[in-house]
């Protein structure tokens, strides 16, 4: 992930800086039992203001540090009362309320996002590959391939929702081994191909084509409904269904689409 390198300097100087306030913090302390006209010219009241929320009492419900989600008291405790102060802690257990929340999501909305039989997923989208043809050659309407040619960036979807980035990948391999060729031809005529690439058209016009008529299938809807399903459930397949091959890695910065 990109993240990761620019991640690790900040993190020690997070924790420098929490080192920083709790000695403030420990010095306010014991300036609290000052005469109040003395304290009002010693107080480090800027360090004051910076300072980290405090460990969550025995009664109150914990919060996460990252996102402010309740969460339970067994499960905050499950990773120990230092996991506040150390934001590397505070991200992995950021993350693992929100898979287990994301899997508890998917359950109730019957989503199967859990244990994707990948194999079979291959097979399925095997499926779809005359239709994706046709869409190509501009035979089917398609939001994403317009997304792509105002190069609305909010628009562009480059997951297939609760597939996640594995899903994307797994489909994305399909579709340029059937129908690069296709894709290529279409280029000719096709700017937004001509400009974006081969690789960019498969994944922000074909992969979430092909996403909505996976999730057709899996939860018996209509291609509107599924659509919205989507997109509703980019973020869960992010955690669910993260995949090591970073082919998404150009998404920031929205370069790196190959020249046809
Ligand atoms: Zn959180």
């Amino acid at each position: 992930m990109a993240n990761t390198a620019a991640g690790t300097p900040k993190r020690k100087r997070t924790t420098s800086r929490t080192d920083d306030i709790e000695n403030a913090n420990e010095s306010s302390s014991s300036l609290s039992d000052c005469p109040s006209d003395l304290s009002v010219d010693s107080r480090p009241s800027k360090q004051l203001k910076k300072a980290p929320k405090k460990a969550p009492k025995k009664e109150e419900k914990p919060k996460c540090p990252i996102c402010e989600k309740e969460l339970s008291l067994s499960f905050y405790k499950s990773w120990g009362s230092k996991a506040v102060h150390k934001l590397q802690k505070q991200s992995e257990m950021h993350a693992a309320h929100e898979k287990s929340d994301f899997e508890k999501e998917a359950v109730a909305n019957k989503y199967p996002a859990v244990d994707v039989n990948w194999d079979k997923l291959q097979k399925r989208a095997a499926k779809h590959m005359a239709y994706l043809k046709e869409l190509t050659n501009g035979k089917h309407e398609s939001p994403f391939r317009k997304a792509m040619k105002s190069r609305k960036k909010k628009d562009i979807q480059y997951t297939p929702g609760y597939y996640g980035p594995r899903g994307a990948r797994v489909l994305m391999e399909q579709i340029l081994r059937v129908l690069q060729d296709d894709i290529l031809a279409a280029g000719q005529t096709d700017r937004a191909i001509a400009a974006g690439g081969i690789t960019a058209f498969a994944q922000c016009v074909l992969v979430p084509e092909l996403g909505i008529r996976l999730i057709m299938e899996d939860m018996k809807v209509d291609s509107e409904e599924a659509a919205k399903i989507m997109k509703a459930t980019i973020k869960m397949g992010e955690r669910l269904n993260e995949d090591e091959d970073d082919l998404l890695e150009d998404e920031e910065e929205g370069e790196g689409w190959l020249a046809v």
